[in-house]
């Protein structure tokens, strides 16, 4: 009994922690708003609101073959595209695991891997008559690491996230490095796009659904992309664009409140992820938010426990104390767990971790899961809440197309999403709604490669 009244103190000492008061959100809200306008103005900011280059939405009739590669956080992913114009098409696809090492390993090996890949998929598409022999494709890049760009088949790495590290190729053309690949395997492909699969999946999304105004990613990390108007980025003002053109901007949230750690609410559990992380300052929104974290924010909780005496006394607990263990999918398995029981949770933790658990203990991590997962989505509702605030999509309302496994997976995050809105916004905020996003990385990346063309 002892223990339980101390985990239930702990819980609520967590509650404490975690929990975003509506007030607490909208000033979250105005500070957001504030850094994508800095953004917009200078270069070189926290959120860097990096102008994409792609000009514009879809008409939806664009066609034609497309490559597609997509170098994600967790997989590398290749595909052939077809579009037939009317919003329509047809993909097919094959998906790479990416190592450690490879994510660590010197930068040209890993574009060189891409090109092996994309090689492998064309001859295979070639034989099974897809794909013209002989033909060049125009291939899109997804690349969802921030770029600096200054036009469209061109794009400067400007520091690694995600956990990638490979060496030699932050500050270098990405495209010129995978161009170079590609040409040393004789792969029949030519990059004619660069894009992100936050600004992909605001074309495609846009694509099928016109009212949508606002692309988010949750997965390894975290993203957004909207549309915004040339003559609001005074930072290209220089450049000679029609101050009448519209810019799909990749903000890389993600970055928002690092460094200063101002306005984002972190506990100490948020502090030891991010000293202890190859990129300790930076990416401190995605910190709180993406799938790369989640499951070890809780496991970092647990972990405390553990050392308090409070939980699995006299059982080895070497498993749980690995870095990085305790996948972000446990919690939304946690979390969705139909039996009174709990059986779900005992088999997470006797199956990977080596536990044995009571029933008030399993209870207690599913809390924890919840607290973890609703912070989650209550900070991703305070940056769409900047960008509708900031664009004026309220009153008229807007579709926020979003994607990653994070908000596709997890139990209830888009209505946490959701009720969060309404939290900032009050009754207005049910305007704003998220949806699942079409494949950004495949079919928007195609389509942004084939406005590419139409363009030129
Ligand atoms: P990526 O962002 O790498 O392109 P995903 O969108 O699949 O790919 O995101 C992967 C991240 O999502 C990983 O951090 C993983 O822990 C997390 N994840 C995978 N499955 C789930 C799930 N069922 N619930 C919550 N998070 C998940």
């Amino acid at each position: 009994h002892a223990t339980k009244r101390k985990m239930a103190d702990h819980l609520r000492r967590l509650e404490t922690m975690f929990t975003l008061t509506p007030q607490r959100m909208r000033m979250i809200v105005e500070a957001f708003k504030d850094a994508l306008e800095i953004g917009l103005a200078k270069p070189g900011q926290v959120v860097p609101m990096i102008p994409t280059y792609v000009f514009g939405w879809p008409s939806g009739k664009e066609s034609g073959n497309y490559l597609a590669v997509d170098l994600g956080g967790t997989n590398l992913r290749v595909c052939l595209v077809t579009l037939q114009g009317g919003g329509k098409w047809e993909i097919t696809q094959t998906k790479y695991r990416l190592t450690e090492e490879q994510k660590h390993d010197e930068g040209q090996l890993l574009f060189d891997f891409c090109a092996e890949c994309l090689k492998t998929f064309v001859e295979s598409s070639i034989e099974s008559g897809q794909i013209q022999r002989g033909a060049t494709l125009p291939l899109g890049f997804t690349f969802s690491y921030p770029c600096s760009q200054d036009k469209i088949d061109h794009g400067v790495l400007i520091r690694w996230t995600k956990g990638f590290g490979a060496p030699n190729t932050e500050g270098h053309d990405v495209v010129e490095m995978f161009k170079r690949s590609l040409e040393k395997h004789s792969v029949p492909a030519e990059i004619v796009a660069l894009t992100c699969d936050t600004t992909g999946t605001l074309i495609a999304s846009h694509y099928v659904n016109p009212t949508t105004k606002i692309a988010c990613i949750f997965g390894t990390g975290c993203n957004a992309a909207y549309m915004e108007r040339a003559s609001d980025i005074p930072k290209i003002s220089s450049l000679g664009i029609d101050p009448q053109d519209e810019i799909a901007i990749n903000c890389e949230w993600g970055a928002f409140d690092s460094f200063e750690h101002e306005h984002l609410p972190r506990t100490k559990y948020d502090t030891i992820i991010d000293e202890a992380s190859n990129k300790p300052g930076e990416q401190a929104f995605e910190k709180l938010i993406s799938g790369r974290y989640l499951g070890e924010i809780l496991r970092l909780i647990i972990c405390e426990l553990i050392d308090e005496g409070v939980l699995f006394l006299g059982q080895n607990t070497y498993k749980i104390e690995i870095p990085y263990s305790f996948d972000t999918a446990f919690l939304s398995l946690m979390e969705s767990d139909p039996t009174d029981e709990l059986l779900m949770i005992i088999g997470i933790f006797s199956h990977f971790f080596a536990l044995e658990t009571t029933l008030a203990e399993r209870q207690f991590f599913r809390a924890l899961a919840k607290l973890v997962g609703r912070r989650a989505a209550r900070l991703s509702a305070c940056g769409i809440a900047a960008i509708v605030s900031k664009m004026n999509y309220l009153e008229e309302g807007c579709a926020v197309g979003a994607d990653g496994s994070l908000y596709n997976k997890y139990p209830g995050f888009a209505d946490r999403i959701h009720e969060g809105l309404v939290d900032i916004f009050g009754e207005k905020g049910r305007n704003i709604t998220t949806y699942h996003a079409e494949d950004g990385s495949g079919i928007g990346s195609a389509i942004v490669a084939a406005m590419t063309k139409n363009r030129k």
